[in-house]
């Protein structure tokens, strides 16, 4: 029988109503969400309920702490996949990580729903049943980290939260899903042809982020830098052009060691908060 370890981290998928009758997000644990939505009983399921929090409060001490947690299951040898739930609006951080940061080639899953269980017509068992049979799913061995939702098997690296309320929520634009769920059946289309890895060395240090728009000048270039800041990524237009007012601000930070990147346009929004991931990976190994 196949192993798949299902760790939860809290999210809409793990929300329960409080006494005032709202939705409180990330409040059940792996074994009440586990209750609630069933678990294919072809495949063994290990539980383990590592947060209960809503995915805005994600940190990168958890960032580790997960990453941590899933390399050791997978050392243990037995264990096939891995499905981690998770808050909708940072998933496609979490899962980006991931991607980056654990070795293995067998696939992590990682899932949420933008409905609560309780909620009719919950998009929480489906998205759960699929991430399931997907963790263990041979023909997805390789792929690095995916995002399960909505029966679509989408690529960490490429994929967005794009609505805020529909069931169809995510999206890799300009790329498109690896791959469909139906009916338990896994059917992959497309892999990636490579990947990047980069071995985690410490919690990486500040970066901000920084748009520029019409007027712009350097009170936040300048601000990160005053902060603390190690690197900005600043979301540009176009081909990554900023206001020119802001220039000067951001050659004095160059000029102070700071790592500047600039974001075309074109990957606004997918790539806003993947970036810092990206930029404090490279400042973290070159620093190390
Ligand atoms: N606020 C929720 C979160 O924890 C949203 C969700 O899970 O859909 O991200």
């Amino acid at each position: 029988m196949k192993k798949v370890v299902l760790l939860t981290t809290g999210g809409t998928i793990a929300s329960k109503r409080n006494s005032s009758g709202k939705l409180a997000s990330g409040v059940m644990t792996g074994e009440e969400l586990a209750a609630f939505c069933g678990l294919p009983n072809n495949i063994n399921v290990i539980i383990d309920s590592i947060f209960q929090i809503p995915s805005k409060h994600m940190t990168f001490e958890r960032l580790l702490a997960l990453e941590s947690r899933i390399n050791t299951y997978f050392e243990q040898g037995d264990v096939d996949g891995i499905v981690v739930t998770h808050g909708t609006d940072s998933l496609e951080e979490t899962a980006y990580f991931l991607d980056l940061t654990v070795p293995s080639d067998k696939t992590i899953v990682v899932t949420g729903s933008q409905h609560a269980v309780e909620e009719a017509g919950s998009d929480a068992f489906v998205n759960l049943r699929d991430a399931v049979f997907a963790a263990c799913d041979e023909s997805l061995r390789g792929a690095g980290t995916v995002v399960v939702f909505n029966e679509r098997i989408y690529p960490a690296k490429y994929v967005k939260k794009e609505h805020a309320s529909n069931v169809q929520g995510f999206h890799a634009f300009g790329y498109g899903h690896l791959g469909i769920i139906d009916n338990d059946e896994i059917y992959v289309y497309q892999k990636p042809c490579r990947r990047e890895h980069y071995p985690l060395v410490s919690i990486p240090p500040r970066v901000d982020i920084i748009k520029s728009y019409l007027g712009a000048d350097g009170v936040f270039v300048r601000a990160a830098c005053e902060a603390g800041a190690k690197g900005i990524i600043l979301e540009g237009a176009g081909r990554g052009q900023v206001a020119p007012k802001m220039v000067e601000a951001i050659a004095d930070a160059a000029r102070q060691g700071v790592a500047v990147v600039t974001q075309r346009a074109r990957r606004k929004g997918r790539s806003t908060r993947l970036m810092i991931i990206a930029a404090v990976r490279m400042i973290s190994c070159s620093a190390a």
